[in-house]
């Protein structure tokens, strides 16, 4: 199982799918893209509302 996060899914108009096989791995994965492609700095609040868009998948 790993999981997934789709920047559209927190209305970003970006196709990046970003994948890992756990959570702290995979917050760490899309702040290091929302800085380098957004621009954003993830605080506290941006990644708990992250995580509630992230999706499991059974791979
Ligand atoms: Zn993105």
């Amino acid at each position: 199982m790993s999981l997934e996060f789709r920047c559209r899914d927190v209305g970003v108009a970006c196709q990046k799918v970003t994948r890992a096989e756990s959570s702290d791995e995979l917050v760490a994965a899309v702040a290091a893209h929302a800085k380098e492609k957004h621009g954003v700095e993830l605080n506290s609040t941006l990644i708990d509302y992250a995580v509630t868009k992230v999706r499991s998948t059974g791979d």
